[in-house]
């Protein structure tokens, strides 16, 4: 197959993983091709030309898979085995994520468009959760004494069962390190359905713990379009939990599809987060952070502040600052060393970004910094400017989530009308306060209603902080902390009355 990189260095294992074109799932550990055949191209976002075939897995096959999570669970002896026996099974997976950072980090800075270094950063993200997961479900008391008169009584906390998780492209390896640690570490299994824009390094995990000796069906990898493989899998009775991370439009059909058989979901969803930057702030140092978070990953990210609402006293120098640092930001292909913002994922991307951008204008917003498609030379990828809007937040690209490198810009006056500003939206995943009077930053912080408020700072994960959406972004957070292992056992009451 042609691929994109012939410019580009790739490692030859990636061109091996490469060249197994087309690429399948994995089921009960082995590698599974479609029932039907069916193929698709997944492309790389940088030059818009394909990089590997994969297998499109169909409703039947999603079905076989779920069947081989039910068998590994009830009959591999995972579900049961020691914590520290099945401890040891995940570091080994742990370990062996770790010795092949490099090439997953190159096969998903490919697939999702990522530069190598945030790639390189989200592998090992996923190799610290899987660690962190794995050494808290060790420590973790499962079985409670309760005193109660008059009876013996306790409760014991046991895995669920078969697990579905529907992840989105923008972070493909960090979220299955997200999602499923807490839950292999819990003695679950699963069945991963990755974006059908990048389903590369999902598979390579599942050849990966298939390598190390998990038990077979233990993770399986279910490649496929979000139509097919995602809703078979939502809808499917076999589950005894699902997770969703994506849009909340299809969060919606996965919730409704999963409450038809009292599935408990998960839903982490989009966002339209808030910066609120008081006048007391260092006006350049905050311009360079949130012009920082707005870049990352071309601004793909659902916690991402995207609305900087700014005191009125400072608001035309940091308007400016903020111009400044966004017109010198290098647009550029995601494995170029110089590139500060890669592409977005593919064309109907940014087609979007470049549609709220008109849509905002035309609803009258100013357009400080207009975007707009970019030129890479040599490069026919999904590339986009950084762009800045300013003016009344009751505006389509104010309101509605863009996915991209697009900030919306507003002045306040005073703590209360900057709360209400900031509240005004149908989402809730993370806003960011920026001032140096730390009371206020608490006052403010505790205010804003969503599942994560930070303060003078944006996208902010620490593990052991529980993270999560409300609202429109989400039902059931606690991603990243205790309360996520949690929700992967489910608690047995047992009681003997006495005398
Ligand atoms: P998306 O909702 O279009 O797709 C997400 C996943 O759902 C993909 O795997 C897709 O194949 C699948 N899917 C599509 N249709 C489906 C259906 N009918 N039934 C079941 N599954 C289906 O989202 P996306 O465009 O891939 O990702 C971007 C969105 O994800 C944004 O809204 C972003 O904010 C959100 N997101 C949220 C978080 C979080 O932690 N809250 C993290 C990352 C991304």
């Amino acid at each position: 197959m042609a691929t994109a990189t012939a410019s580009t260095k790739l490692l030859p294992e990636v061109e091996r993983f490469l060249s197994e074109s087309p690429l399948r799932g994995v089921i009960g550990g082995r590698d599974v091709a479609a029932s039907d055949g069916a193929t698709m191209s997944t492309r790389d976002p940088g030059t818009g030309e394909p990089i590997a075939e994969f297998s499109v897995l169909s409703a039947a096959d999603v079905d076989r898979a779920v069947t081989a999570a039910a068998d590994a669970f009830r009959k591999s002896g995972w579900a049961t085995m020691a914590p520290n026996e099945r401890g040891a099974h995940l570091h080994r997976l742990a370990d062996a994520v770790e010795k092949h950072k490099p090439i997953i980090a190159q096969i998903e800075a490919l697939d999702a468009g990522k530069l190598l270094p945030h790639a390189a950063g989200d592998v090992q993200n996923m190799i610290d959760t899987l660690r962190y997961f794995t050494d808290m479900a060790q420590h973790v008391q499962r079985r409670n004494v309760l005193a109660v008169a008059g009876h013996e009584a306790w409760t014991v906390r046991h895995p669920w069962g078969p697990c579905g998780f529907i992840f989105p492209w923008n972070f493909p390896f960090l979220l299955i390190g997200w999602g499923v640690s807490p839950a292999l570490a819990a003695g679950n299994t699963v069945v991963i359905k990755p974006a059908e824009d990048t389903p590369l390094s999902a598979i390579y995990l599942g050849r990966l713990a298939r390598e190390v000796g998990l038990p077979d069906g233990v993770i399986n990898v279910v490649p496929g379009t979000g139509a097919e493989a995602g809703a078979a899998l939502s809808a499917h009775p076999g589950l005894k939990r699902m997770s969703f991370t994506g849009s909340p439009e299809v969060g919606r059909l996965v919730g409704e599809a999963c409450g038809r058989n009292l599935v408990p979901v998960k839903l982490e969803l989009g966002g339209k987060g808030a910066a609120v930057v008081f006048d007391d702030v260092d006006v350049a140092a905050t311009a360079e952070k949130l012009v920082g978070a707005i870049t990352f990953h071309t601004g793909q990210v659902c916690c991402d502040a995207t609305r900087w609402i700014v005191h009125s006293k400072i608001y035309d120098r940091f308007v400016d600052e903020c111009r400044q640092r966004l017109e010198r930001v290098e647009v550029g292909y995601q494995l170029d060393g110089k590139t500060a913002m890669g592409p977005v994922v593919n064309a109907k991307q940014r087609q979007r970004v470049l549609s709220y951008l008109e849509k905002g204008v035309q609803q009258g917003a100013k357009a400080v910094l207009a975007g707009g498609p970019a030129d890479v030379a040599g490069r026919d990828g999904y590339y986009v400017k950084p762009a800045l809007l300013a003016g009344s937040l009751d505006n389509v690209a104010a309101r509605e989530e863009i996915f991209g490198p697009v900030a919306y810009l507003a002045p306040f006056k005073n703590e209360d009308e900057a709360i209400l500003m900031a509240n005004d939206t149908d989402y809730g995943l993370a806003n960011s306060v920026w001032t140096s009077d730390l009371g206020r930053a608490a006052r403010v912080a505790e205010s804003m209603v969503a599942g994560n408020s930070w303060i003078n700072a944006h996208n902010v994960f620490p593990r052991g902080v529980p993270y999560g959406g409300v609202n429109k972004s989400g039902t059931g957070g606690g991603v990243n902390s205790i309360e996520t292992l949690f929700d992967y056992w489910r608690s047995q009451s047992v009681v003997r009355p006495l005398g």
